[in-house]
């Protein structure tokens, strides 16, 4: 079942972090094939033989799909980052048809050697999260705003978000997840504050529910945050089990923990996401 509807989400307070493993049965909402829906704006070049012209032509958008996305992907020279000692692209990985898409900044020492999101011990970290709420690598998919490493792990430049952050458009529009959570900083930017140019601290985007179109966009602490200091566990508990009883309740089946477990975060509607 794909959610369409808008309720009252469940509310509560909270409890400790690491969290044994939940043996809860899925139930993998029922979504339609988004190998069909997107489209890209295509264009052709010819030349207008009175004026001698290049002329760029409109053509009928054409469907997108995860073969044209990866052959795009392949050697992409198109930022930067390309000739920084990329090794591999790392386009994403997980359920195509997901109900919930994990979205984190950039590959890694580890996901540039490998050409996989989250793998080392940031990805480590981030299993231990998921299955602390129940979930798999299979139920979700995960990916980055920024395709390729930045060298020695610098923060990706806005110039390079901006470029690669097409190819992230286009995976938000294949797998059309109901539920985004946003590792980190620059992936809260990025979805929350989109080209506005404002950044804000994490701080200041977590513990809120952005919805918008029956989608909803959740903030916490990236994994490797976790890695460097345990402050952050209370804080990431928080929130993923927040997204784990949002998930509960867009598919209407009982609530993973129990309303007075869980904090109460205010839902923004209508946040442009
Ligand atoms: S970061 Fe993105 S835009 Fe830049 S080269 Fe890699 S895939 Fe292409």
């Amino acid at each position: 079942m794909k959610y369409t509807g808008r309720k009252a989400l469940p509310a509560g307070s909270v409890s400790t972090w690491p969290h044994k493993s939940l043996t809860t049965t899925l139930r993998t909402p029922v979504r339609p094939n988004p190998s069909v829906s997107p489209t890209l704006p295509h264009k052709s070049v010819t030349t207008d033989h009175n004026t001698s012209q290049t002329v760029t032509q409109r053509q009928p958008c054409e469907p997108d799909s995860w073969e044209k996305l990866e052959q795009d992907l392949q050697d992409c020279q198109r930022c930067p980052l390309a000739k920084l000692g990329r090794k591999k692209v790392v386009l994403g990985e997980g359920n195509r048809h997901a109900s919930i898409m994990l979205i984190g900044e950039a590959p890694g020492f580890d996901e540039d050697r490998l050409g996989r999101p989250f793998v080392g011990r940031s990805g480590q970290k981030l299993d231990q999260i998921i299955s602390a709420i129940g979930f798999r690598r299979n139920d979700i998919y995960v990916a980055n705003v920024v395709k390729c490493r930045p060298p020695e792990n610098r923060d990706p430049d806005p110039k390079e978000i901006s470029t690669c952050s097409q190819f992230l458009q286009r995976q938000l529009a294949l797998v059309r997840p109901d539920i985004i959570l946003a590792l980190g900083r620059f992936a809260a930017n990025y979805l929350l504050q989109g080209q506005s140019g404002e950044t804000k601290t994490l701080k200041a985007m977590r513990q809120k529910i952005y919805q918008n179109d029956g989608k909803y966009c959740i903030c916490t602490y990236h994994p490797s945050a976790l890695l460097r200091t345990t402050e952050y566990r209370q804080p990431v508990w928080d929130d993923v089990r927040v997204l784990r009883n949002l998930y509960d309740h867009l598919v209407k089946q009982p609530a993973t923990f129990t309303s007075s477990d869980v904090p109460k975060y205010p839902v923004l509607p209508e946040h442009s996401l």
